[in-house]
């Protein structure tokens, strides 16, 4: 075997922990049992002779023609690795991932691989439980070729793994739950048994269904009480902020995000400071981001709470949004000094807005709303 870095190796290894004869090293010879001629199996598609009968898939029982053998692995044996592929989803939950789990068994009904969820572990698309499952047992009988062996998995594969299956010459599939969103053996698309492809794989649904398809609708309703409490939990900064239209203009600043260097165009606002009225801090906002004096229209205030992306972190804000007027005549921009983001004072026209403020769909729609209402007191 080559040398493979820890960290594949780890990769190789995340599901093995509990079946230490799998746990592969730089070390380890992959030695199979005397009687199997895994090679004459995989390639010769004949069975040496003189060999003691051992179970195998129903397609490998027609091609080796073993009398009594037609039925391959039965239903307990579907039963028992399924529960086994079950419990590499419940471990996949435990590390936060979608709890997936699969099983790969020899034509002998050996284990060649287990393997759960590794997506967000791995950071990768291809951490799907049967791809890393057919990764490890690939490795293990060097070869890409799995032709007879069986895949248990808790959910129908998508249009990846069933790709990958079928590449691989799988010989059988078993799958637990149906995946109805995303499934490629039977709900959305029979990849498996399409004759144009050059090897079809037998397929068996529904084993263990309801446990399966449990694990994985617990999980995600934990995940939704999860984001809840979080939500509940979030500290918002109160806000306020300030549209002030002056003759089909709004007024605000340029500024760049000092992390992604992005830019915004921002209307005037910012924390109510302790001791202040929201009022009183648009106010002070306008004129220190501006220059422009201002008075804010207390009629027009409203509540929005959001998220903002800002210099590399999530903001909670709960911002009161106002409709402000000038306060004073109409001048041209003076220059101001404020925050470094800052890049200058600007009105721009109303019609620009859409794209102005697109960065964030909480504050368009609030600017849109201030802007239609200063348009009704207008006329
Ligand atoms: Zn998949």
């Amino acid at each position: 075997m080559p040398a493979f870095s820890q960290d594949f190796l780890n990769f190789l290894n995340a599901d093995s922990k509990d079946s230490p004869s799998l746990i592969l090293t730089n070390a380890t010879t992959i030695t199979f049992p005397s009687h199997v001629d895994l090679e004459s199996r995989m390639y010769n598609k004949e069975a040496p002779a003189g060999q003691p009968p051992i179970p195998l898939t129903r397609r490998a029982s027609k091609r080796y023609g073993v009398p009594g053998m037609s039925e391959g692995m039965g239903y307990e044996d579907d039963l028992k690795w399924m529960g086994r592929a079950l419990e590499l989803a419940w471990k996949a939950a435990l590390r936060g991932e979608v709890p997936v789990g699969a099983v790969l068994l020899s034509p002998e009904g050996e284990v060649l691989s287990e393997a759960g969820n590794l997506r967000e572990t791995l950071t990768s698309t291809l951490g799907h439980a049967e791809l890393a499952a057919i990764h490890r047992a690939s490795k293990k009988v060097g070869s890409w070729r799995l032709e007879d062996c069986t895949l248990y998995v808790t959910l129908e594969p998508c249009v990846m793994c069933a790709g990958a299956i079928q590449q691989a010459r799988i010989g059988r599939l078993v799958y637990g739950a149906r995946d109805p969103k995303g499934g490629a053996v039977q709900s959305l698309y029979r990849v498996l048994e399409d004759p144009r492809l050059n090897h079809q794989v037998e397929v068996t649904a529904g084993i263990l269904e309801k446990e399966c398809a449990e694990v994985l609708s617990d999980f995600f309703q934990n995940r939704r009480d999860e984001i809840k409490t979080e939500k509940s939990q979030k500290k918002y900064r109160r806000r306020a902020s300030v549209v002030v239209v002056h003759q089909g203009q709004i007024l605000g600043f340029h500024a760049v995000d000092p992390t992604s260097q992005a830019k915004y165009f921002f209307i005037p606002g910012g924390g109510i400071e302790n001791g202040e009225s929201p009022v009183m801090t648009a106010e002070r906002e306008t004129f220190e981001e501006t220059g422009y004096k201002i008075r804010v229209l207390e009629d027009s205030a409203f509540h929005r709470k959001y998220d903002f992306f800002w210099n590399g972190k999530v903001h909670h804000c709960d911002t009161v949004f106002y409709l402000g007027v000038l306060d004073e005549e109409w001048h041209p921009v003076r220059k101001v000094r404020d925050a470094d983001y800052h890049r200058g004072v600007a009105w721009i026209e109303l019609k620009t807005i859409d794209q102005v403020f697109a960065y964030d769909s909480n504050i368009l729609w609030a600017v849109r709303k201030l802007v239609k209402l200063a348009r009704r007191q207008r006329s």
